[in-house]
C-alpha cells in the first residue's frame, strides 16, 4: 500500500522510493516554509525538485519516513486523487509583471480555492495568465484564462500531455465575475456529461460547436443561480499583494496559535472561516476585527483560545478546502 500522500517514484534493486508534493497555491512560498522543505530533505535524504505545476516535490524518500515528514512540514498534499482538479498554474500578472494586463494572482488563487481537489471525470488542470504572452501556458490547460486590455479570454480543452492539444477559444473580454461564472458552468457541464476523458477529448467527442452552444447558452441565459463552490466575500479572499506574502505572521504549513492574526488565518487557511463563525467570530470582513490576534478575539468573545486554536488546526488537517 502507498504511504499516505506519497507517490511511488522508483524501484531500484528491489527497494522502493517515494515522493511527496505539498500544496503551494500559486507557487508562493515564504522563506520559513522553504526552510522546512530544506530541513526535511536534509534529515530524510530527499531531493527537492521544482515541478511544472509550481510546486516543490521531495523525492527519494523511504515509506517509513513519510508520516514524520508530513508532520514536520505541517502541510497538505497537492494531489487529492487521480481524477480531480490537479493544479491551477498562475503567472505573476499585474501584481509583479510589467507586461501584466489583468490580476492573474487574484483570479488564479480564487480558482485554486474553489476547485483544487474537486472530483472530476478525469484529471483537470487550469492555467491563468495575466497577458497574451501566456506564461502560465493557459492554452494547453483543460481550462485556460488569458488577460487582455479588455478583460479575460477563456480557452477550453488544452493539454500538453501524451495527447497534446491547443485549447479552443470559447469567449473573450469577460470581466472578473463573468469569468468565475463561466468557469463554474464549464466545470458543472463537464462533470455532468463527460465520460472518463479530459476536457479536450470530451470536446472532440461531442464537437466544439455543441460544447460551446450549451455552455454559452447557459451563460447568456444566466440560468445558473448558484455557483458550484461557495464564493468568499470581500475581505476573505486570498489576495497577496506585492510583498504581502512575506509580511504576514502565518504561512501555508504553519499551525495556528494564540498569536496568529485573524486576517492571516483566513487568508492562508480560508477553510477555517466556518470554524471561526461557529465560535461566534462573525466579523470576518472587518479590517479592525481581523487585525487582532486570536488571543484577543477569544478574550472579547469569552472563549478559550486553546480550544479555538485546536478546532482551527483540526480543520486545516482535515484536508478538504
Ligand atoms: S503572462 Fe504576461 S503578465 Fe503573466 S508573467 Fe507572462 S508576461 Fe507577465
Amino acid at each position: 500500500m502507498l504511504p499516505k500522500g506519497a507517490n511511488l517514484q522508483k524501484i531500484h534493486n528491489g527497494k522502493k522510493t517515494y515522493a511527496i508534493t505539498p500544496h503551494l497555491p500559486g507557487g508562493f512560498i515564504k522563506p520559513e516554509v522553504l526552510d522546512k522543505f530544506a530541513h526535511v530533505s536534509r534529515m530524510y535524504g530527499g531531493t527537492m525538485k521544482l515541478t511544472s505545476a509550481q510546486r516543490i516535490m521531495i523525492t527519494g524518500l523511504k515509506a517509513e519516513d513519510i508520516d514524520n515528514i508530513w508532520d514536520e512540514l505541517g502541510m497538505q498534499p497537492a494531489m487529492g486523487f487521480a481524477n480531480c482538479v490537479r493544479s491551477v498554474k498562475i503567472c505573476p500578472g499585474i501584481a509583479f509583471c510589467k507586461r501584466g494586463k489583468q490580476d492573474s494572482i487574484k483570479l488564479g488563487l480564487e480558482l485554486d480555492t474553489r476547485y483544487i481537489k474537486k472530483e472530476m471525470p478525469s484529471r483537470m488542470k487550469m492555467g491563468v495568465s495575466g497577458c497574451p504572452n501566456s506564461c502560465a501556458e493557459a492554452i494547453v490547460k483543460d481550462i485556460g484564462v488569458i488577460g487582455t486590455d479588455e478583460g479575460w479570454d477563456i480557452y477550453v480543452g488544452g493539454s500538453a500531455g501524451a495527447h497534446p492539444r491547443l485549447g479552443d477559444k470559447l469567449i473573450n473580454n469577460l470581466n472578473y465575475e463573468d469569468t468565475i461564472r463561466i468557469i463554474d458552468i464549464i466545470v458543472r457541464y463537464y462533470q455532468k456529461n463527460a465520460d472518463i476523458e479530459r476536457v479536450g477529448q470530451f470536446i472532440e467527442r461531442i464537437g466544439f460547436q455543441k460544447f460551446a452552444n450549451d455552455i454559452l447558452g447557459e451563460f447568456n441565459n444566466n440560468t445558473v443561480t448558484e455557483l458550484l463552490t461557495k464564493p468568499y466575500s470581500e475581505g476573505e479572499q486570498i489576495i497577496p499583494k506585492p510583498g504581502g506574502l512575506t509580511e504576514g505572521n502565518l504561512v501555508v504549513g504553519d499551525s495556528i496559535n494564540e498569536d496568529s492574526l485573524i486576517a492571516d488565518i483566513i487568508r492562508v487557511y480560508p477553510q477555517t472561516i466556518p470554524v471561526l463563525r461557529s465560535f461566534g467570530l462573525g466579523c470576518l470582513g472587518c479590517p479592525s476585527a481581523t487585525g487582532e490576534a486570536l488571543r484577543k478575539a477569544a478574550d472579547i468573545h469569552g472563549l478559550d483560545v486553546n480550544e479555538l486554536a485546536e478546532a482551527l488546526n483540526k480543520s486545516i488537517l482535515s484536508g478538504e478546502k
